[in-house]
């Protein structure tokens, strides 16, 4: 039988911590704060950001979003970037993914200020991660790394195989999984025989953005799951009723990798408040 890797009450112990540094810093007049930027109506999408407002103001934070038109151009959308950048009271900036297809996602990423770029979508915040010295690396990735030591499972010496090269979410866990010592194979939709691969993981990272994508017997008995998808009716990209009795331990989709995605994110943008105020 699996262990189950309770995401939500690993989200619980993250937002705990953070409620004493977030006084800290209002005691002396600084309420964090996370700008969302949106564009266009993608409900998904809508719904990811509204979660994170939510997230802020249930801990005290404070929430700004910005939606814009769906016809707003990359010139447009960096300007309004860069006003964020500038503004004093914003102390995190998130750009939701993903934006409409006429803009130059990289360049409104890019256009992100380092000390605010809390979900390390710029280059040089990848980069920081890819060394290890990341302040703020990639929040799911991160979440991933945090269930993993929530729950005291090795990471040195393992084969961890990652399922997807995306830059927010494959790229950035596979370094860091690395940067901790693991054996790290990296898979994508130009992968050959994947289900031969994925048998020889101890630790699956499902980052596919595909319905149920792994299938139970493509898993190593005793090897961890960790799903990172999450598609229409809250499923994930593991076959997780197939995965759960072969798995050694299993994020669920929702309550797993979801909720501590988003702690993730109001930490790093409660760690910025405190280097951008307390000098
Ligand atoms: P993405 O940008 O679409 O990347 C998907 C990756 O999967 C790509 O690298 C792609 O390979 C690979 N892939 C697609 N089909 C494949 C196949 N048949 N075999 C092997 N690899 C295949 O997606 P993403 O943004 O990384 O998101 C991945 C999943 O995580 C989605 O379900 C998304 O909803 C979820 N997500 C969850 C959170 C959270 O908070 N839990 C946050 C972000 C994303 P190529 O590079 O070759 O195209």
């Amino acid at each position: 039988m699996s262990m189950i890797l309770d995401g939500a009450s690993v989200a619980t112990s993250i937002k705990e911590q953070l409620e004493t540094r977030i006084q800290s810093l209002k005691d002396i007049g600084v309420t964090p704060c996370l700008a969302t930027i949106l564009v266009g109506d993608d409900p998904s999408s809508e719904t990811y950001v509204r979660m994170k407002g939510n997230a802020c103001r249930r801990l005290g934070m404070e929430s700004r979003r910005i939606h814009l038109e769906e016809s707003t151009s990359t010139e447009q959308l960096i300007d309004e970037i860069r006003k964020l950048n500038e503004d004093g009271t914003v102390h995190g900036i998130l750009l939701q993914h993903p934006v409409p297809h006429h803009i130059d996602e990289r360049a409104a990423f890019e256009a992100i200020s380092i000390d605010k770029d809390v979900d390390g979508v710029t280059t040089l915040g990848f980069a920081q991660t890819a060394f290890g010295f990341g302040l703020y690396p990639s929040c799911t990735p991160a979440a991933i790394m945090a269930i993993l030591d929530a729950y005291n499972l090795q990471i040195e010496g393992k084969h961890a195989v990652v399922i997807g090269r995306s830059p927010i979410l494959g790229k950035p866990v596979s370094l860091m999984l690395l940067n901790r010592n693991a054996t790290v194979t990296i898979c994508h939709s130009k992968t050959n025989q994947l289900d031969e691969i994925v048998r020889s993981a101890d630790i699956v990272v499902a980052a596919v953005g595909k319905p149920k994508f792994v299938q139970g017997d493509w898993i190593k008995p005793g090897a961890i799951v960790m799903d990172a998808g999450y598609n229409k009716g809250n499923v994930g990209d593991v076959d997780y009723d197939a995965c759960l009795n072969k798995a050694g331990a299993i994020t669920p989709v929702p309550a797993g990798v979801g909720p501590v995605t988003i702690a993730t994110l109001l930490k790093h943008t409660v760690d910025a408040a405190e280097r951008l105020s307390i000098k």
